[in-house]
């Protein structure tokens, strides 16, 4: 049977995913935290097995959503819990992208934005970024005024710059803008800059964010918006039930009681990132400002694929052949991995010149 000719169109016009390997590796690729959470943690991890065999009981939800409301300022009303940001991206798509509408976000952004728009036959309308990757509030504005959902990740990946850098500037976005705003705080750890208390004022404001950076837990799968009660009770509508696994839910109220590791591991991460930036610098390559723990670097072409032959793997954001030269992603990785991959990508950078 033609399998293809079944299938939805719009559906084989984004790539399959993949998933990348560990063992043997240098792992620079997915922005991930690489220090486990600590012991007390991992004890509340523990104590999850006791509901293995039941569906989440709701006082554990509610417990997770006291301590994220605690954490944010928020009320338990505007928070929604998802299995992971990229699931709650998708569930925003089911509920306001469908063929005819349109979303809007920066020419380079997280790419899961422009694949779920696609996705759903809905049109893309790209904000623009000049060479360092900047983009101008007048530009923002000017798309959200259009927009249906307008997609801002904030700090930006994979640029690790801010593109929105104070809540009036966010006020100038959200005054005008046509449909929903979604502000991705995946790295809101590293940045410290959130737009969340505007969600008690704007109910068309969508903040996205995850476990699996700042708090480590990547693979937990877990993630929460904080919104108005309209948009909770719309994305209660798209997901099923019992999607976020009590273990998550435990460990993630323990993490929150003990956030102060997220910030200590950012701080860490966030000096080890510049370490690299430095000595990227030295070996005269352009690196960009980040407030994330990852940086994007121009590089010699062909050196994405060579770090990776070497077991190195980063992100290629994209290739200019023209001007002879990479625009890679790397991110902020221990002490082990980031010497491994300065050693190997010194070599490369040498042997160009
Ligand atoms: N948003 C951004 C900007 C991200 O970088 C990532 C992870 N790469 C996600 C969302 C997905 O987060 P999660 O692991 O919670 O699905």
């Amino acid at each position: 049977m033609n399998i293809r000719s079944l299938v939805k169109k719009t559906l084989l016009m984004v790539e399959p995913f993949s998933v990348e390997p560990i063992e043997g590796y240098i792992r620079l690729s997915l922005n991930e935290n690489p220090t486990l959470p600590p012991m007390v943690v991992k004890t509340a991890y523990e104590k999850a097995w006791e509901y293995v065999n039941r569906y989440t009981p709701l006082e554990i939800l509610e417990e997770f959503k006291d301590e994220v409301s605690l954490y944010n300022n928020a009320s338990s009303h505007n928070i929604f819990v998802g299995p992971g940001a990229d699931t709650i991206l998708t569930y925003i798509a089911d509920a306001f992208l469908w063929e005819g509408k349109v979303a809007s976000m920066l020419r380079y952004t997280y790419p899961v934005y422009a694949e779920e728009t696609i996705k759903r036959g809905a049109k893309i309308d790209f904000i623009p970024m000049d060479e360092t990757f900047s983009s101008k509030l007048e530009d923002i504005v000017e798309h959200a005024k259009k927009a249906d959902v307008l997609f801002l990740c904030n700090p930006n990946n994979p640029t690790g710059n801010l593109v929105i850098f104070t809540r009036e500037e966010m006020e100038e976005v959200l005054k005008v803008s046509k449909g929903i705003v979604v502000v991705d705080e995946a790295y809101y750890e590293f940045s410290g800059f959130s737009v969340a208390s505007l969600v008690s004022k704007y109910d068309n404001l969508i903040v996205v964010r995850t476990f699996s950076k700042g708090f480590a837990m990547a693979g937990l799968r877990i993630g929460y918006a904080i919104t108005s009660p309209e948009i909770v009770d719309i994305l209660s509508r798209v997901s099923q039930p019992y999607v976020v696994s009590t273990t998550s839910m435990v460990v993630a109220t323990e993490a929150l009681r003990y956030s102060r590791y997220a910030y200590e591991n950012a701080r860490r991460l966030k000096d080890s990132l510049y370490k690299i930036k430095q000595t990227l610098m030295g070996m005269g390559l352009k690196v960009y400002p980040s407030v994330t723990n990852f940086l994007v670097v121009e590089a010699p072409p062909g050196t994405w694929k060579r770090l990776r032959r070497n077991r190195v793997l980063t992100r290629l954001i994209y290739a200019d052949v023209e001007n002879r030269k990479e625009v890679i992603r790397i991110s902020a990785g221990d002490r082990i991995s980031v010497s491994k991959f300065l050693k190997v990508f010194a070599d490369i950078v040498l042997e160009d010149k």
